[in-house]
């Protein structure tokens, strides 16, 4: 079994969850979970996270508006972000970013709500969590004129943003995806980045590694990712790479 499993970016204020919370939470622990940030997604979800986080040793927050949220926000989101974001265990702004997948309409809009995050992270002294979805140019360009701190979380752009991202100092989020035949080219990057930018997470519930394609994901798949990762590079075993990971995790997210 695996231990210090950090999971940088998870949702388990989602309904499927629900019935069973407590329990999915404790066997987490038992198979090695060490730390879960869970991600807002809107302003509710953010509440959420934050209460989850109050209620659960093992759960830290993030709290953010992420762009296919941006179109129908309420006057006063900002605020309400703002001040989530002083709660107890909140660790990051997050998930915040661009979505460019065919039908996204409102890019002006994303861009207005992303960067008005990307202030608030800087003057709250919080790292970020970016959700770049078809959209790297404009991501890049957005974090080279804040130079926030942080992660891409779930990163799956081709290797030329992944330099780009690294270069600024930022960390990958690397997580299932990599398991997916149609991701290969993330293992490209997942071979040659350097190590101390890597952190570990599985965006549960959306995204169980591929031979479990179909079912609700849980925090404890990473060691999956671990496994995939440790392959592809040849240089360190998955248990180094969880205990490494864990570390770089700690350091971003100020958690001692
Ligand atoms: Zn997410």
């Amino acid at each position: 079994m695996y231990r210090n499993l950090f999971e940088s970016h998870a949702h388990y204020d989602e309904g499927c969850y629900a019935p069973h919370l407590d329990r999915v939470l404790k066997e987490q622990g038992q198979k090695g979970v060490s730390h879960i940030i869970n991600c807002g997604s809107d302003v509710a979800s953010s509440r959420r996270s934050v209460e989850l986080a109050a209620r659960y040793d093992l759960i830290y927050a993030a709290v953010g508006v992420f762009p296919l949220s941006a179109g129908d926000l309420q006057e006063g989101w900002l605020e309400e972000i703002r001040a989530l974001s002083k709660a107890e265990k909140v660790v990051a702004i997050g998930e915040i970013g661009l979505d460019y997948h065919a039908g996204t309409k409102d890019r002006d809009r994303q861009m207005v709500v992303f960067e008005a995050q990307l202030k608030l992270a800087g003057e709250r002294g919080l790292p970020i969590q970016i959700h770049d979805r078809e959209a790297d140019a404009d991501t890049i360009a957005l974090v080279e004129k804040h130079r926030p701190r942080g992660m891409v979380h779930r990163f799956a752009s081709p290797p030329q943003a992944g330099r780009a991202f690294l270069e600024l100092g930022m960390h990958l989020g690397i997580g299932p995806n990599i398991t997916y035949p149609e991701f290969a080219h993330v293992l490209e990057t997942v071979r040659t980045m350097p190590l101390e930018l890597l952190v570990l997470e599985t965006d549960s519930p959306f995204l169980p590694p591929a031979r479990l394609a179909g079912q609700i994901s849980t925090s404890d798949m990473m060691g999956e990712v671990a496994e995939t990762i440790a392959k592809v590079r040849g240089d360190c075993t998955p248990q180094e790479l969880l205990d490494l990971t864990c570390s770089n995790a700690k350091r971003l997210f100020g958690i001692a």
